[in-house]
């Protein structure tokens, strides 16, 4: 049996230790084709089995009809950033866009570069602690859309309702509580997500699009800056990221097999509620960086008393057998990352040595 750590990175992240086994197995010879998924040709049988499904448990796993497009697209989720405006905003036109740190900064920072965006809401003046109100957000009626980063990552915070505004499209970077809980994704335009947090290994980004926002689409662009070319081609217009569609496509199998959305949702509710649990019972050493109400079930961020205690839990903790806890290098502090492959058994295991520390530094 191999060594493994509790990996509590960011992103990428862990992965379920049985797709990893799947994989192992059918590394070298994939399904009798003498080959493995990284050598089989991407217009082969096997492939378009592997994409077809894919595309289906997406669908399947979101509650969503065949109105709504399921793209691989590459370049991460920073290349949605330009995309989106470039497909769906210029000549005067500005999608609105609500700041919540750093992911939703850069969206920003791109739209502004491909013609503007307009500040539909910011939670800066409050470094980012809390995600704004509806009541607090200003969306004007011709926006082409509406844009929000449903989990910040880095700031720790979440959206925990869902925006609302008749005849202007949501579209959401999921990236990283893509698929975590029960959630009405009908209501979002679009969807997008970087495989590398709770999809898979990185390589590609699930992009889910509802066909009315895709009919809105400029027409003349290149054909791998147009939405068109991978909706109508199911991400096979140029040569896809197979390896990475393939473990997807095992990533939500593993889903599917729990019990879907509703079986995920409750392991990380139980995981939430023990790692707030920790933070509430101790506000003095384990100092909770964001509002209650807007606290991520992804990202649980945290200060502990100084800088010094953050590095020595760090590297204690490495010691110790858990990787990752160190917050991004923009905000430090700590961090743990609770994907849907992060185990309640790896959560509760890394609390309790978080707890043994906290005895003997306080
Ligand atoms: C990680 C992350 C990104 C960046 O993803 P890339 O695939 O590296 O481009 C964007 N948005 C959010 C919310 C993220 O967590």
């Amino acid at each position: 049996m191999a060594h493994r750590i509790f990996n509590f990175n960011a992103g990428p992240s862990t992965l379920p230790l049985d797709v990893l086994k799947i994989i192992q197995e059918e590394l070298l010879d994939y399904r009798g084709t003498g080959m493995s998924v990284m050598e089989i040709s991407h217009r082969s049988p096997e492939f378009d089995e592997i994409n077809e499904s894919a595309i289906t448990l997406v669908r399947e796993l979101m509650g969503l009809d065949d109105k709504y497009h399921v793209m691989f697209c590459t370049g991460g989720a920073s290349t949605q950033f330009a995309m989106i405006p470039f497909n769906f905003a210029g000549n005067g036109q500005k999608g609105a866009y609500v700041d919540t740190g750093t992911w939703s900064t850069k969206a920003i920072k791109e739209a502004n570069i491909m013609g503007g965006a307009h500040l539909a809401g910011s939670s800066k003046d409050n470094e980012y602690r809390h995600i704004p109100k509806a009541a607090d957000l200003d969306v004007p009626a011709n926006s082409p859309y509406l844009h929000i980063t449903t989990n910040n990552t880095i700031k720790g915070t979440q959206w925990h309702y869902t925006p609302e505004y008749d005849g202007i499209p949501l579209i959401a970077d999921m990236s990283s509580d893509i698929l975590s809980h029960q959630l009405d994704y009908s209501k979002f335009a679009m969807v997008y997500a970087g495989t590398q947090k709770n999809l898979g290994p990185a390589g590609a980004c699930l992009v889910v699009m509802h066909d009315d926002l895709l009919q809105k689409r400029k027409d003349g662009n290149p054909a791998m800056w147009d939405y068109r070319t991978y909706a109508t081609k199911k991400s096979l217009y140029n040569t896809p990221p197979s390896l990475t569609i393939y473990i997807v496509k095992l990533i939500l199998e593993w889903i599917k097999n729990q019990g879907g959305l509703a079986a995920v949702e409750k392991v990380n509710k139980a995981k939430y509620d023990k790692v707030y649990g920790m933070i509430d019972q101790y506000p003095d050493f384990f100092k909770g960086t964001v509002q209650t109400d807007s606290r991520s079930w992804m990202n649980a961020t945290m200060r502990l008393p100084n800088e010094d205690l953050e590095k020595k839990l760090i590297a204690d903790a490495k010691a110790a057998g858990f990787g990752g806890l160190k917050g991004h290098r923009s905000v430090g502090g700590i961090r743990i990352s609770m994907y849907n492959a992060m185990t309640l058994e790896g959560v509760e295991k890394v609390l309790g040595f978080m707890d043994e520390f906290r005895k003997a530094n306080s």
